[in-house]
């Protein structure tokens, strides 16, 4: 099938290449010109991991290929994907300019039938407005408009979107729907179901789905901070609730707050649907409340052993990435630990495996950019850890002992044990755990920073 893909971000992109993978002839298109060089030269504009292979081999067999421009992207195309952004607006609403200004362009463009399928997350009554607009232009019968919600994982996106486990198609036409089954047919082979429903329940899926997960992430967030204060470990309250099958193993581990591209913009944009529909979705907002507070976590542990002054104080930083295996920083609770501790005076040493060049467009010389994991501990008054990177979980603990100014690790994604901790003589803060070696705070307070590498078998 002819396909056209426009917008060619973390979705657009994963999407383009796995309908190549699976014999369409895909025009991806995008207004970022940078972007659209890159990827003609054959180079991935964000890391995504098994999307490298993917591509090359597709444009290789030209049956993947960029354009920036629109007229000639959507030519031959019999179904159009929009893969564009959907930012929070001012009332953190969905802001749906982008999404109506290209449907607005293709009501001038389209000559012959074409299936416009939204994969942007978008409001409930989305493709009935994008049908409006194109409307306006464009005779009724030559256009139809099906949402298509996307569940892809950044990190495992390629996988996600090769073996999803449901597709969600929201259209009222015999038309599209036969060619969007006959497109997603290559990826259910193994009997994941392609749920054909309602335009408005298929957008309602994919904030359902997401505000029900940021629920139970926060849920485990607000039972991990009980456990501090009940002297409850909550690694063993997550595996116990874990195991019973109402409940189920995934999504239940807390740390410093969501962050992402989609949760925090989904959520909000939940929130407003329902107030603009007179309804008090009281979950949802106490969501949102309850990651703001966790994503203080951190920074307050942090301040509660060394004041509330920083200054003079450097802090080694593991992890930028909004989580592992991505590139992408938007919403990370790094970036809010990072201001927190600058705020407060503080020194900031920054690593991660592929987030750098992203950050360092944030925040250029303000804050220290190391060469690795263990140059960003060198010299530092504690290891902060943000992102769970596999690589952070087994490191050369010596090597970071005898780096570290003080053997303090303030932990965010609980990556170690206990034990460990105790056997390595850390002072270790986690999230809804003990903290091991309490009894090294004053020393580690004092004005004047002790080495007090005293304990443990590391000396
Ligand atoms: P992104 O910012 O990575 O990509 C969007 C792309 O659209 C950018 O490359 C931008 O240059 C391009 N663009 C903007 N205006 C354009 C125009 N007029 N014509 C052509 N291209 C244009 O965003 P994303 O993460 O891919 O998300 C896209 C949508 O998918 C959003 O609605 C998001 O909520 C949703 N979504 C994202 C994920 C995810 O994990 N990233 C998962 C599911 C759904």
């Amino acid at each position: 099938m002819q396909l056209a893909i426009i917008g060619t971000g973390y979705v657009g992109l994963v999407t383009g290449t796995c309908f190549a993978e699976t014999g369409n002839d895909v025009m991806c298109i995008d207004i970022n010109e940078d972007k659209i060089r890159q990827l003609k030269d054959g180079k991935s504009p964000i890391y995504e991991p098994g999307l490298d292979i993917l591509l090359e081999r597709n444009i290789k067999e030209r049956r993947l290929q960029f354009t920036t421009s629109l007229q000639d992207g959507i030519r031959d195309a019999q179904v159009i994907f929009l893969a564009l952004p959907t930012p929070p607006g001012k009332d953190g609403a969905a802001d749906l300019q982008y999404v109506l200004d290209v449907a607005a362009q293709l009501s001038t463009l389209i000559t012959s039938y074409k299936v416009i399928v939204n994969k942007s997350t978008v409001p409930v009554g989305t493709a009935e407005k994008v049908a409006a607009v194109m409307a306006q232009k464009l005779d009724r019968s030559l256009f139809d408009v099906v949402s298509n919600p996307e569940f892809l994982r950044e990190g495992v996106a390629v996988e996600d979107f090769l073996k999803p486990d449901r597709v969600v198609i929201g259209t009222s036409s015999e038309k599209a729907k036969k060619l969007m089954d006959e497109l997603y047919q290559p990826f259910v082979r193994q009997g994941n179901p392609i749920y054909f429903m309602d335009e408005r329940s298929s957008e309602m899926t994919k904030y359902a789905a997401n505000a029900y997960l940021a629920m139970r992430i926060s849920f485990m967030n607000e039972m991990a901070n009980l456990c501090e204060k009940a002297g409850a470990n909550v690694d063993w309250v997550r595996v116990g609730i874990g195991s019973d099958s109402r409940i189920g193993k995934r999504f239940l581990f807390p740390g410093v707050g969501y962050g992402g591209s989609c949760f925090p913009k989904d959520v909000q944009a939940l929130a407003q649907t329902a107030r603009e529909m007179d309804y008090d979705f009281r979950i949802v907002n106490t969501v949102m409340g309850v990651n703001e507070h966790q994503k203080t976590r951190l920074g307050k542990k942090i301040k509660e052993l060394f004041g509330s002054d920083l200054s003079g104080k450097i802090f080694a930083l593991w992890g930028l990435a909004f989580k592992p295996e991505t590139d992408d920083i938007r919403e990370a609770p790094a970036l809010y630990l990072i201001e927190e501790l600058l705020e407060a005076g503080a020194q900031v040493k920054v690593f991660d495996p592929e987030a750098m060049e992203n950050v360092k467009r944030i925040y250029g010389d303000k804050i220290l950019f190391a060469t690795d994991q263990y140059d960003a501990v060198s010299g530092a008054d504690a290891l902060t850890i943000v992102t769970e990177w596999s690589e952070f979980r087994n490191p050369d603990f010596k090597r970071i002992n005898e780096l570290l100014k003080n053997p303090v690790i303030f932990d965010g994604r609980n990556v170690y044990t206990l034990e460990k901790m105790e056997d390595l003589g850390f002072y270790y803060e986690s999230i809804g755990r003990k903290v091991v070696h309490q009894q090294l705070k004053d020393k580690i307070a004092l004005p004047e920073t002790t080495i007090i590498r005293e304990r443990g078998t590391l000396d």
